[in-house]
């Protein structure tokens, strides 16, 4: 009588647990199981302290563009044009929002063509994904591994507001080191062209061109 009683209290054991098992199952399949390619993008973005695209209210990228390989260097940019100095989220979003309709509805291309962007209150905010080749250097060979900078500003006509370099100094040394890229493979726009054999350019200005310059010799 003992032993039949605890055969049935151990039967009742086994149904509750194949029955959650069974749940389990079922859970696993109707749930959404993470995209690994979205929670890299994120954990990315979370290193460097950038904004996510969707605060500058970015529109998706156009599907298929080719990957950005192995990073290998990294390019400093000014978005030119005008003085831009407006310490405020809302005008820095607007800027960049504004970047991305030229690149994608004048220009053609699959997303904004920089990966990250550094306002002059020293935010970081997402630009095109990391993972993929960014539209920025002057050629495709050229923007192969080439992570692209944006600062907001004109750095020939203006002096860069302290809080924005002291925060391109740090997303440097973070893609730096997070990807192994030595001091040397940090290039001004016009540093890489020349280095290819391209035409010069103005950007990123004199300003930002001489304190990478600097930060290049303490090194
Ligand atoms: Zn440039």
């Amino acid at each position: 009588m003992k032993g039949e009683r605890k055969k049935k209290i151990r039967l009742g054991l086994g149904w509750v647990a194949a029955a959650s098992l069974a749940l389990a199952a079922m859970a696993a399949i109707l749930r959404q199981e993470p995209d690994p390619l979205a929670l890299w993008r994120e954990g990315i973005a979370a290193q460097v302290g950038a904004r996510a695209r969707k605060e500058w209210g970015a529109a998706p990228a156009v599907e298929g563009t080719g990957s950005l390989g192995s990073p290998r260097m990294i390019t400093v940019h000014h978005s030119g044009g005008g003085v831009f100095s407006a310490l405020d989220e809302l005008a820095a979003s607007l800027a960049i929002k504004g970047i991305q309709e030229t690149h994608m509805s004048v220009k053609g291309w699959d997303d904004i063509g920089y990966h990250y962007i550094v306002d002059p209150a020293g935010r970081v905010w997402e630009g095109r994904h990391l993972d993929r080749i960014g539209a920025h250097a002057g050629s495709r060979q050229l923007n192969t591994g080439n992570i692209g900078l944006l600062l907001l500003g004109n750095f020939d006509l203006q002096e860069p507001p302290p809080y924005q370099l002291a925060r391109l100094g740090i997303l440097l040394d973070k893609l730096r080191q997070l990807f192994d890229i030595s001091s040397a493979e940090v290039y001004t726009h016009n540093a890489v062209r020349t280095r290819e054999g391209l035409g010069p350019t103005a950007c990123p200005g004199r300003h930002v061109s001489e304190w990478l310059q600097k930060r290049r010799n303490k090194k």
